[in-house]
């Protein structure tokens, strides 16, 4: 049930990409659920609409950001530095514009902002106003950060030329192996490290709050509170806390129709998030292995995510003869429905955090093959800790595809699987239900807003 409105407002500030856009939307309507007033600043780029859905949110766009076209030009980390140096001024404006005109509005209680948006800390210092740092990852990715950012870029640089080093457990991190760690494939490492050591560092924040739940990750989120200086409200996931659909795609819903008509638990489904790239081979490799295992598959082929075409008609002939048989192919799809329709037996994704905490949310077991930063440490953990997938390294060649698919469908090792992810969702339920540790989080997060004291 919805509480009473408080006249107090959220601020949130939104990192420009559908994997943050969606965490920090949920965080919203579930702070709005609470009773605050909710303001988005955003970017030109990539903007949430006013939609049904948040009619009732306060949207403002911080001008003079960056574009598409930036972001084409430019790459995603080289784009989210620009737009950390662009924006603090005119943020600064837009929030103290919004102070001057609080008559008119409910009084803002604090500013929340995605951590890659660094440049939010200065305005609410200024204005003396709260600020809280929202982490969209979870707390094993953000201790990684913390190791990144404080390593020597040379020295590293040599080790992870090195396979044996690659393959090596990383000091203090196990499982994570060397190769395992965040790294970044859109920009050098030393861009990758400074941008790290902006994001962990907390500055003027009063908390952080993270999109995790201790049943994921106990020792990793307390050792995360040990190391910051502030507190850490795991309150994820939320997705289960707060449905709040913000797709800055179409959705292409035939999918489901197809769905409808496949055995239950039998479907692979396939889609590697909003920024992942394939490469035409593997691609290809893919399709084959898909093909022999007999398994129908649903893949989600992004616009502009296989490089120089525009979608898929840089593909050879061969590809489009082995989808047709078994395969289903869209731009976007409705993803959380797609997991949670009983025909769906499988994901295999790039394990982007949403991706991954919607899997367990719906007891689907993955195929993880990751692309880029914090993906590879949730493969791991996905393989190694939770035991619910099956990663794929290397070159991706049709037998090993064909062979994942297989233990992850048909053999008892996918069925133990099976078993284990639905113990994690229902554990996962549980900790947003009344009672459990995310829902508490939450709990004492809002009364900290409401009393000013973190
Ligand atoms: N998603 C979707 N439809 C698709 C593919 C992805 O709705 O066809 C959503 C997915 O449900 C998730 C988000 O896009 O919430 C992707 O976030 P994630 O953190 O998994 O990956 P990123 O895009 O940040 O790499």
């Amino acid at each position: 049930m919805e509480e009473k409105r408080l006249k107090r407002r959220i601020v949130l500030v939104p990192v420009p990409a559908q994997g943050h856009v969606t965490p920090i939307m949920q965080l919203g309507k579930a702070l709005y659920s609470k009773g605050f007033s909710i303001t988005v600043i955003q970017t030109q780029y990539n903007r949430v609409s006013s939609s049904k859905e948040f009619s009732d949110f306060h949207f403002l766009t911080i001008p003079g950001s960056l574009t598409e076209s930036d972001l084409k030009n430019l790459g995603p980390l080289q784009f989210l530095m620009k737009l950390n140096q662009i924006c603090e001024a005119s943020f600064k404006n837009c929030l103290g514009q919004l102070l001057q005109e609080q008559g008119d509005h409910d009084e803002i209680a604090c500013v929340v902002y995605d951590e890659y948006m660094y440049f939010s800390a200065a305005a609410p210092k200024e204005f003396q106003l709260p600020s809280v740092v929202f982490s969209t990852t979870n707390a094993t990715a953000f201790v990684c950060r913390s190791v990144l950012a404080k390593v020597n870029a040379d020295n590293f640089l040599i080790d992870m030329k090195d396979p044996e080093v690659q393959d090596k457990l990383f000091p203090g991190l196990h499982p994570l192996r060397y190769k395992d760690l965040p790294t970044t494939a859109f920009g050098p490492l030393e861009s990758m490290i400074k941008v790290y050591s902006e994001v962990v560092n907390t500055r003027t924040a009063s908390a952080v709050i993270i999109n995790s739940a201790s049943c994921l990750e106990s020792s990793s989120l307390a050792r995360l509170q040990r190391e910051l200086q502030v507190r850490v409200y795991p309150i994820g996931p939320l997705h289960i806390a707060a449905s709040a659909p913000s797709s800055l795609l179409e959705e292409d819903r035939s999918c489901i129709e197809w769905l409808n008509k496949q055995k239950p638990r039998s479907v692979i489904y396939i889609s590697l998030g909003s920024l992942a790239l394939m490469e035409t081979k593997d691609m290809l490799e893919m399709a084959r292995g898909l093909s022999n295992s007999k398994q129908p598959f649903l893949w989600v082929i992004r616009p502009g995510s296989i490089p120089a075409s525009e979608w898929t008609e840089s593909l050879p002939e061969e590809f489009g003869k082995l989808v047709s048989e078994r395969g289903y192919i869209v731009k976007w799809a409705p993803q959380m429905e797609v997991l949670r329709h009983p025909a769906v037996g499988g994901f295999w994704s790039h394990c982007g955090w949403n991706s991954t905490l919607e899997s367990i949310g719906e007891g689907v077991p993955m195929i993880c093959r990751p692309f880029t930063g914090d993906q590879k440490v949730n493969a791991r953990y996905l393989e190694r800790v939770w035991r619910i997938g099956v990663q794929l390294e290397g070159e991706l060649e049709k037998e090993t595809v064909e062979r994942a698919v297989k233990r992850l469908i048909g053999d008892e090792e996918g069925a133990e699987m099976r078993k284990r992810v639905i113990d994690l969702k229902e554990k996962l339920e549980a900790s947003a239900r009344s009672g459990g540790s995310s829902f508490s989080s939450l709990e004492n997060f809002v009364n900290s807003l409401k009393t000013n004291n973190f």
